[in-house]
């Protein structure tokens, strides 16, 4: 199974919404696919149209060892895409997860229990902080796809992020890379994001996809229906994007993962 955490420090920068298309697309493209949302908002889940009385299991469970990977991951009404809810209880786990052993492997050891062909990929919404949860997110996923916001800070958020993954490289999970890259919130009208973008690449070159997400109200309307942008409105520019984001992630995989 592959591992991909979607993480970035800083908040609203299109973490939650590229976790829930991706992974849409991605089931779209015939892949199995496991969300887990981390993130104690449960943003992912919400969009997802999963309700609170359907998350007896969450990614809390995971975390302290009382649920399991299978029996705590759910469908959703996409097909072959399942959910690892979050519920409140993550905003402590932060705190009471200081108290357990192996307290940055909670999360991979659960993953590790998943059952070999039962997800083709697992991807994981961070919360925005770089406490507990998160590293945990990369421990268990060293992978990082991360979605950049063409914003006029975006240099600075990035070089905060690059220093944060030297520091997870060296305290928690040598094997820690980033995966990709990803432009959000792109607006063809603003200079600003064309300026953003070119210095981005400029930096990083490879690493950013090539595909980059326009800003698009349908992104932002489609949660409140809990559906995908990309069930809500398959045709909007935003869910264009993110199919030509699956066709570019997978693409990036190594062949094997790619036959499976
Ligand atoms: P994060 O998970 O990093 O905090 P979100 O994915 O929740 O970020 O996005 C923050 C806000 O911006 C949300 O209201 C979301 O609907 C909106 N949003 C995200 N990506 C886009 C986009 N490409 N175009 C328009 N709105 C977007
Ligand atoms: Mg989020």
């Amino acid at each position: 199974m592959i591992r991909l955490a979607v993480a970035n420090q800083k908040g609203g920068v299109g973490k939650t919404t590229t976790a829930i298309n991706l992974a849409t697309a991605l089931a779209a493209s015939g892949w199995k696919v496991l969300l887990i949302d981390l993130d104690p908002q449960g943003n992912a889940s919400t969009g997802l149209g999963i309700s609170h009385s359907e998350r007896k299991l969450s990614s809390y469970d995971l975390l302290t060892g009382e649920a399991g990977i299978e029996e705590a991951a759910i469908p959703t009404r996409v097909p072959r895409l399942d959910i690892v809810p979050a519920t409140v209880d993550l905003s402590g786990a932060e705190i009471e997860l200081v108290d357990y052993e192996q307290r940055t492997e909670r999360l991979n050891m659960a993953v590790a229990e998943a059952p070999p062909g039962r997800w083709d990929v697992c991807l994981t919404d961070c919360p925005p902080s770089l406490g507990l949860l998160t590293i945990n997110a990369l421990v268990a996923s060293p992978s990082l796809l991360v979605p950049l916001q063409c914003e006029f800070f975006a240099l600075e958020g990035l070089s905060q992020l690059l220093q944060t993954v030297e520091r997870v490289r060296e305290r928690f999970n040598p094997d820690i890379s980033i995966f990709g890259v990803v432009l959000t919130m792109y607006d063809r009208r603003n200079n600003l994001s064309e300026q953003v973008a070119a210095d981005v690449r400029a930096v990083l070159g490879k690493l950013v996809f090539d595909t980059v997400i326009p800003r698009n109200v349908r992104l932002s309307e489609a949660p409140s229906h809990g559906l995908p942008a990309l069930i809500y409105d398959y045709r909007c520019p935003g869910s264009e994007a993110y199919m030509a984001l699956a066709r570019e992630t997978i693409a990036r995989l190594p062949k094997a993962a790619r036959a499976a």
